[in-house]
């Protein structure tokens, strides 16, 4: 039977309930479960590492309340402890107050959700007023072009007639131009991926980033892909500089432990999560929903 922190954390206190304090040596069997709970998550070891050591400095010494128990109090520790690891209720929307058309440029390994993520961004920004024109640069993964082409007609949304012998820089560039001429107040650039990072992609979005300056850089993460998400991240934020991410497939079995192991290491906020393959499947991020996700 699948046991949820909070219900682990009982067993493990049932004899401290409403004595003393909290020692070293009865809080260790509760950061146990605390470690394994966060690793099935998916969280980067050394995240969990960090985390755990935070939580112990803080718990020790605590007195056990008669409100609650020592199981709630060390779930309540690591809830607001993992919150604020995410950044607690910082605003984790978009920064698109600059002078229009303003560029959002999407990035990520093949498979990630980048394409469907432009879709549903796209239809995010029209629900809040604005005008977004679809840009696909992706010219090496055959169909990428159409299948962007197809959402903007299933959204009612312009997407830009790039080709596929054309070089991205260009198309991104032209893109641009012609979004000003046509009154489009934001451009979302869904650039090629990989199966993993390497040197040529890498060049191909500096020199895309470096002529278009986009306002967003936003690295689409599968959550499926749990620890590993965490590397991705960290090379495209060294070359890039991303400005935020999107966690994908949230709607599956994963926890999104990736979440927290990128915001921790590279100290990026995760801004939305897509919940299903369908246009309307995004939300914009909240760090208390994640944090009871993966607390179970
Ligand atoms: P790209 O190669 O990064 O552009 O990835 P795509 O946008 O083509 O998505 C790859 C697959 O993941 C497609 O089958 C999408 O329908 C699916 N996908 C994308 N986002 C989500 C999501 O949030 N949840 C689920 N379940 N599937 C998703």
């Amino acid at each position: 039977m699948f046991e949820n922190l909070s219900d682990k954390l009982e067993l493990v206190f049932k004899k401290l309930r409403g004595q003393g304090v909290m020692t070293e040596d009865n809080i260790k069997d509760a950061l146990r479960e605390v470690r394994l709970v966060l690793l099935e998550a998916d969280v980067n070891f050394k995240v969990v590492k960090e985390f755990v050591e935070k939580v112990r400095v803080r718990a020790v010494g605590t007195q056990v309340l008669q409100s609650l128990s020592p199981g709630q109090q060390v779930v309540k520790i690591v809830h607001d402890e993992l919150v604020s690891l995410m950044g607690g209720d910082e605003d984790n929307s978009l920064d698109l107050a600059a002078k229009p058309p303003v560029a959002i440029m999407m990035v990520g390994l093949q498979g990630a959700g980048k394409t469907t993520s432009c879709g549903k961004l796209a239809r995010h920004l029209k629900s809040q007023r604005r005008n977004p024109l679809l840009v696909p640069a992706d010219v090496y993964r055959p169909a990428a072009i159409e299948q962007l082409q197809t959402l903007g007609r299933q959204l009612g949304i312009e997407t830009y007639a790039s080709k596929s012998d054309q070089d991205p820089v260009v198309i991104c560039r032209d893109a641009v131009k012609y979004a000003e001429l046509n009154g489009f107040d934001t451009v979302i650039l869904d650039t090629a991926g990989r199966h993993q990072i390497d040197d040529f992609l890498m060049s191909e979005l500096v020199r895309i980033r470096d002529e278009i300056d986009p306002r967003e850089i936003l690295f689409v993460a599968d959550a499926m892909t749990g620890q590993e998400a965490v590397n991705v991240a960290s090379g495209f934020n060294e070359r890039l500089a991303i400005s935020g991410v999107v966690l994908t497939k949230l709607d599956g079995d994963a926890k999104g432990g990736a979440a927290l192991s990128i915001k921790a290491v590279c100290g990026k906020p995760v801004k939305f999560v897509g919940l299903g393959e369908k246009l309307d499947a995004l939300e914009v991020f909240h760090a208390d929903r994640l944090v009871s996700r993966i607390l179970g």
